[in-house]
């Protein structure tokens, strides 16, 4: 049983409270405490931002109710930021099973950071490290600066110092906060991704638990398709263009953290899997999200964000004036063959000028009117045409015939046309 603890800080990370505990302690050496904390042991997953069950560890060893598990997991680690992309039922499943002490490290946790080959490090604030002590007569590591890709500080807007360390040195050592955390003065000169990115990135730990994906809905694809990044196939399997996406990245963030958060290529399937919610890490959806500026409660919002390319098409659908299959393409950008992939998708029936069957029950167009004009009269006729937005005279003048017969005998509910 441990004779006293420290009561976690807002914010705190739990690794930091060892430290501080350590420091309480007395103790010259990191190994004193850990076997004091761990049953004689010299190593222990203390000092994982993860939880781990180093944390059911230390609460056995104190008074029942002192503290609770659940409520050090959820606002002392970084589990709501990593368990974001999980289906609520998937969040509840693994925090029940931290709780009790029987959880398994999930295996897609591993390699959150390609760039952290062996090393890691510990990040604070200057100006949130002066805040403490002003508050609380010491600082302590805390848990949003340590959120993978944090660069700056989402309060203040600064540079985050760094403290490098071997990986699995936190599991033997403490690095005390008090000692570690200089006072510096603050670097506010960050790139201009840096702000929108952190608070994407806090959002994502601080959101209540529910908050996550809702299967058969990604606003974040839409909100790409939307601006135009959609690939155009027969099979829809591939919705992003992953080219394009890139080069959008690494025109926002440099190729550098790009190839950190995505690897040394964009992959098609990549995309396809963020568009299902089954890459499971959070921090692509963060770098993609905060790219085109999608707040998190859009990106997992259960509504859907309307579909800018169904809505254009329904509305060119409805012109009054059909236009040509070509002319459609040309407003949707697209070309002619995938304007077909693309009303498959959206269970339309073509619309275009001609697409349309003929009604003398046989389905071909293939009987003509003629009408007869001078050189000046045939030419006011074409001009005419061109100007209501027709491709040809003969459609404008079917158009005008139609339009004529219908002024003169309307369609009246139920009569048989
Ligand atoms: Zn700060």
């Amino acid at each position: 049983m441990l004779n006293f603890f420290p009561t976690p800080y807002p914010g705190e990370l739990w690794y930091s409270v060892l430290c501080r505990y350590h420091m309480r302690t007395g103790h010259m050496k990191s190994a004193t405490t850990i076997q004091e904390l761990f049953d004689g042991r010299l190593h222990a997953a203390m000092g994982t931002f993860y939880p781990t069950k180093a944390i059911n560890d230390i609460l056995g060893q104190l008074p029942p109710g002192l503290l609770d598990i659940r409520d050090i997991i959820l606002n002392h680690t970084l589990f709501p930021y990593f368990y974001r992309i999980n289906p609520v039922e998937k969040k509840e499943q693994a925090l029940k099973e931290l709780c009790e002490g029987t959880a398994i490290t999930p295996t897609w946790l591993w390699k959150t950071d390609s760039s952290a080959n062996g090393t890691s490090e510990l990040r604070y604030c200057p100006l949130c490290r002066q805040e403490d002590v002003s508050l609380y007569g010491e600082t302590y590591w805390h848990t949003v600066h340590q959120i993978p890709f944090m660069s700056v500080c989402p309060k203040h807007g600064c540079r985050l110092e760094r403290i490098p360390f071997n990986r699995g040195q936190v599991n033997e050592k403490f690095f005390i906060p008090n000692l570690y955390c200089r006072d510096t003065e603050p670097n506010a000169d960050i790139e201009k991704y840096e702000m929108p990115l952190a608070k994407t990135l806090l959002a994502y730990l601080d959101m209540p638990l529910g908050v996550g994906p809702t299967e058969g809905v990604n606003n974040l694809v839409q909100a790409f398709c939307n601006k135009g990044y959609m690939t155009i196939a027969k099979r829809f399997n591939t919705i992003l263009d992953s080219d394009m996406v890139k080069k959008a990245l690494e025109g926002f963030y440099g190729p550098e953290l790009v190839r950190r958060c995505f690897g040394e290529k964009v992959m098609p399937y990549q995309l396809r899997r963020i568009g299902n919610w089954t890459v499971l890490s959070p921090e692509r959806y963060a770098l993609l999200a905060t790219m085109i500026g999608q707040a998190p409660r859009t990106t997992f919002s259960a509504k859907p964000i309307p579909d800018r390319i169904e809505e254009k098409l329904v509305k060119l659908s409805l012109q009054e004036v059909p236009l040509t299959k070509k002319g459609i393409a040309e407003k949707m950008n697209v070309k002619p063959h995938q304007l077909d992939f693309l009303l498959g998708r959206y269970g339309m029936e073509p619309f275009w000028s001609n697409a349309k069957k003929g009604n003398d029950g046989t389905g071909s167009m293939n009987k003509y009117v003629k009408a007869y004009y001078d050189q000046a009269g045939k030419a006011c006729v074409d001009q005419y045409a061109k100007k209501k937005g027709f491709h040809a005279t003969s459609e404008f003048v079917r158009y005008a015939l139609d339009r004529i017969m219908e002024l003169d005998e309307p369609k009246t509910p139920g009569t048989a046309s």
